[in-house]
C-alpha cells in the first residue's frame, strides 16, 4: 500500500534558481528524447524504448556538463515520464507534446529515494546531487519503517512541495471489534461520536481576506500593486487551506487511535451542495476529506472504516427504533419507550447500530453490543448542549 505524505520546503534563494534551471533542463531533455524518437521511428519505422534513451543519455551526460553536474536519476525519471507519455498514446491516443520550459514544473525520482531523504540534526533534509539542499517540513511522522517509493518535488505559484510516496504495509483489522464508534456529522456541531464526544464546529476568521479582497479591487487591473494584493490574498487563501488539512489530519489520527471500528455516513454532499444555504457550511466542514483521512489512516492501524446510508438516522429512536419526527430545530430526542438525548447522540448511535449490522458476521457483535450500547446510553445521555470533549481543539 502506498501512502503519499505532501510537505512543505525550506529552500534557499540561491536554491530557487537552480531549481529553475534543473527544470529548465529537464523539458530540454524531455523534448530532445521526443524528438530523438519522432526522428528514428521516421527513419527506420522503429520505436526508441527508455532504455535506449537511457544509453543516449549516458552519451549526453559525459558530453555536456550542465547535465553531469545533475544524479542522472532524476534525468531517467525525465524519460521515464516521456516513455509513459508514448505508451498512453498507444492505448489512448494523444500524441506526446514537446513542453515549454516554463511550464515544466516537477521533478520525479522513483530509483534510490531511501539514500536520498536525511536526517540532519532534528531536521529532514533531501539531498540530491544537482539539486539545491531542500529542507523538508514534515507536518506529520514519516512512516518508521516504510520503504520510501518515489519522491516528486513540484513548483507550485506559491511555494515547492515535496510528496514523498511510502510503500507502508497493511495491517490486517484488529479480529475482536471492542470498542467501536459511530459518527454523525452535523452542521451546528462538527462531529457528533456515539460515546457523546463532539467536535465543535470550525470558524474561520475571514476579516483578513475581506480586507485583503477589498485592497485587491481597488486597484487597477493588472497594475503591479494590483498583482502584489493578488498575490497576498492567494497566500492568506493557502494558509487557511494548509490549517484545514493540518487540522483534519490531526482529527483523523486521533478518532482512529481511540476507536477499533469507525462507522461514518455515507456522504451525498452533490446533493447536498445543491442546498445554497447549507453549501457554505458543508464546504467548510470539508466532510469529505475527513472520510477519505479516515479511511487511509485507519487502513494502515488495522482499524475498520464502514461506511452506512445515513437516512432516518436522526429520527430513528436509537432505543426502541420508533420513529420519532422532529424538524431541525428540535435539538432534543425524545421517545415514549424513555430514552431522552442529544438528538446527534441519537443519531451517531443509530449510524453505529447500522455500521455494526454490516461489519458483523465472523462475530456475534450485534447482541453483544447492543447490551454495551445500553450501558453507554445511561451514562451519557442527555448531553448537555455544547458540551466540548474536544477530541482535539480546533486551532482555528
Ligand atoms: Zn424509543
Amino acid at each position: 500500500m502506498i501512502r503519499t505524505y505532501k510537505c512543505r520546503t525550506k529552500i534557499s534563494r540561491a536554491g530557487h534558481s537552480r531549481l529553475d534551471q534543473v527544470l529548465r533542463l529537464s523539458a530540454e531533455l524531455y523534448n530532445a528524447g521526443l524528438e530523438s524518437r519522432i526522428d528514428c521511428y521516421k527513419k527506420t519505422g522503429k520505436s526508441r524504448s527508455y532504455f535506449d534513451q537511457c544509453k543516449e543519455l549516458t552519451e549526453v551526460r559525459a558530453e555536456i556538463q550542465e547535465f553531469k553536474d545533475i544524479s542522472a536519476i532524476l534525468f531517467r525519471g525525465v524519460l521515464s515520464r516521456l516513455d509513459k507519455a508514448y505508451k498512453r498514446f498507444f492505448t489512448h491516443g494523444g500524441f506526446p507534446r514537446f513542453k515549454s520550459s516554463h511550464r515544466w514544473r516537477s521533478i520525479e525520482v522513483n530509483d534510490q529515494c531511501g539514500n536520498m531523504l536525511k536526517r540532519e540534526g532534528n531536521k529532514t533534509v533531501l539531498r540530491i546531487k544537482g539539486l539545491p539542499r531542500i529542507e523538508v517540513k514534515t507536518s506529520r511522522e514519516l512512516p518508521p519503517n516504510g520503504l520510501l517509493r518515489a519522491i516528486r518535488i513540484t513548483r507550485k505559484a506559491l511555494r515547492t512541495e515535496v510528496a514523498l510516496s511510502y510503500e507502508v504495509e497493511r495491517t490486517e483489522p484488529v479480529a475482536e471489534i471492542t470498542n467501536p464508534v459511530g459518527i454523525d456529522m452535523g452542521i451546528t456541531k462538527r462531529l457528533t461520536l456515539s460515546d457523546g464526544k463532539t467536535v465543535e464546529k470550525r470558524v474561520i476568521n475571514r476579516s483578513e481576506i475581506i480586507r485583503l479582497q477589498r485592497s485587491v479591487s481597488r486597484k487597477k487591473k493588472e497594475s503591479n500593486n494590483w498583482k502584489k494584493a493578488v498575490l497576498l490574498l492567494a497566500r492568506e487563501w493557502q494558509r487557511i487551506s494548509d490549517k484545514e488539512r493540518d487540522y483534519l489530519h490531526r482529527l483523523s489520527a486521533e478518532i482512529v487511535k481511540m476507536y477499533d471500528l469507525i462507522v461514518v455516513e455515507k456522504l451525498r454532499t452533490k446533493n447536498m451542495v445543491r442546498n445554497s444555504k447549507l453549501a457554505r457550511s458543508i464546504h467548510e466542514q470539508s466532510w469529505g476529506k475527513l472520510i477519505t483521512l479516515l479511511n487511509e489512516k485507519a487502513e494502515s492501524a488495522g482499524v475498520r472504516v464502514v461506511e452506512v446510508d445515513p437516512r432516518g438516522t436522526s429520527q430513528e429512536c436509537s432505543g426502541c427504533g420508533a420513529t420519532v419526527k422532529k424538524s431541525l430545530s428540535v435539538r432534543t430526542h425524545r421517545c415514549e419507550c424513555g430514552v431522552v438525548m442529544d438528538r446527534d447522540v441519537n443519531a451517531a448511535i443509530n449510524i453505529l447500530h447500522r455500521g455494526i449490522s454490516i461489519a458483523g458476521g465472523k462475530l456475534d457483535l450485534e447482541s453483544r453490543m447492543v447490551g454495551r450500547m445500553e450501558m453507554k446510553r445511561a451514562e451519557v445521555g442527555p448531553v448537555r448542549p455544547g458540551t466540548v470533549y474536544g477530541v482535539v481543539n480546533s486551532s482555528t
